[in-house]
């Protein structure tokens, strides 16, 4: 699950980190009246930040700077409504503007190969980082935190120098640890910040101090973890949710959307990965991993449908489930219920085997549900239907 920046920043200042302070505002006139309190407060300028999942807000126009409070209205009124990559921005971050001397990118990632957690740091922030690594992968440093002791103080000091930021050595070692931290009190899978800036300060004598600070912030939650952290569920931006993730959240399905035109609806994750193998092996493209989970009931069966043919590229369903705790004629129940219901016909394989598999045989068969003789068949018939663009729907089945 992704977080908005400010919430991710919220995050950060939760571990000591140093980010400067900012509000949030829904309405031109919330972002005048922040934009006042920024001004009075001392600032030359504030900095509007559109709050939207999606990176590169910079080059998209979503980040902007004004003058005075007046300006910052107008802006607000722009930014707010913009259509960034798909989404309406509906929140913008009002700040001080920082005085920006050099820009960084430093961030705590999951490296799930090496079983450890990786910070990844690069003299060349600002921009995003996906160029840097296809560009000059070697103006990126990686450094393997220690899998029980974190992030060591003296890597954090490697990763400083390598930056370049050895006149910061102090906060970056603080930030780079925060970060590590950041992730594991979260559970995380990802802390980004692009730019981490040394900034220009009135130091108040009319001399300037340098500082280190966090200007953007991104950070994406492991979902899997998200029942230890009852909290962390408020930050769910419901508004930028998908509704298909959204009603699989809801139904409690495991549902992750993928390209293909084949349909998947399976009960156990490695059940799903191996049809989804099978898909493809028959020379098909999954068009989902769908778990309806252990003893599902026609209902859910039904609604794990509806998220199938919510997708428009679906142009066949393989349906394939082995009875253990889920019963094979509650399936056929839900499935027979689903496509009475459903908008649009696809055709429709099904194999169920195991607990309750006869009497779900003979409830597909009266629905007239044709047989396949095997899985594998059953696999050809749905990539073979998913090709036949034209001609009348068909529904094929192997039940044993
Ligand atoms: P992103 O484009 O979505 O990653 O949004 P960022 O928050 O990273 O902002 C993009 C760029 O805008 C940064 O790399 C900075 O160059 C610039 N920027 C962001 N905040 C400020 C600020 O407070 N002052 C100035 N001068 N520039 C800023
Ligand atoms: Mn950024």
């Amino acid at each position: 699950m992704k977080i908005q920046e400010a919430d991710a920043k919220q995050l950060l200042v939760a571990q000591g980190l140093p980010v400067p302070p900012w509000e949030v505002a829904r309405t031109p006139v919330e972002v005048r009246a922040a934009a006042e309190r920024v001004l009075a407060a001392g600032a030359d300028r504030v900095v509007m930040k559109a709050q939207v999942l999606v990176g590169g807000r910079g080059k998209a126009g979503g980040v902007r700077l004004a003058d005075d409070a007046g300006e910052a209205e107008a802006i607000g009124r722009q930014i707010l409504g913009m259509d960034i990559k798909g989404i309406t921005v509906r929140k913008v971050l009002v700040a001080a503007a920082a005085d920006i001397v050099k820009e960084f990118y430093l961030a705590a990632v999951l490296d799930r190969a090496a079983r450890r957690v990786l910070l990844m740091g690069s003299a060349e922030g600002g921009i995003e980082i996906e160029q840097v690594a296809a560009e000059r992968p070697d103006a990126i440093v990686r450094i393997h935190a220690h899998p029980t002791a974190g992030l060591l103080d003296w890597q954090a000091r490697q990763m400083a120098f390598a930056l370049g930021l050895g006149g910061h050595v102090r906060a970056a070692v603080a930030i780079a640890r925060g970060l590590v931290a950041t992730m594991v009190a979260n559970d995380a899978d990802l802390v980004e910040i692009n730019p981490l800036a040394i900034v220009r300060e009135p130091g108040g004598d009319g001399t300037f101090a340098e500082r280190l600070v966090c200007l953007d912030a991104k950070i994406s939650l492991d979902d899997s973890a998200l029942p230890r952290h009852p909290a962390l569920e408020d930050l769910r931006d419901l508004d930028e949710e998908d509704p298909t993730d959204r009603a699989a959240r809801a139904e409690g399905i495991s549902f992750i959307k993928l390209d293909g035109s084949i349909g998947c609806m399976v009960n156990g994750a490695g059940l799903a990965m191996t049809t989804m193998d099978l898909v493809k092996r028959a020379g098909g493209e999954p068009a989902n991993f769908l778990d309806i989970g252990g003893g599902a009931r026609s209902d859910k069966v039904a609604s794990a449908m509806g998220l199938i043919l919510a997708d428009p590229n679906v142009r066949a369903i393989l349906v394939n489930i082995f009875g253990g705790i889920t019963r094979g004629d509650e399936v056929a129940r839900g499935l027979i219920e689903a496509r009475a219901m459903q908008a649009r016909s696809v055709p429709m394989v099904v194999r169920i085997v195991g607990t309750n598999a006869e009497e779900a045989g003979r409830l597909l068969r009266e629905a007239r549900f044709e047989t396949a003789a095997s899985l594998d068949e059953a696999a050809a018939k749905a990539v073979a239907a998913a090709r036949a663009t034209s001609g009348a729907p068909t529904e094929v089945s192997s039940v044993s």
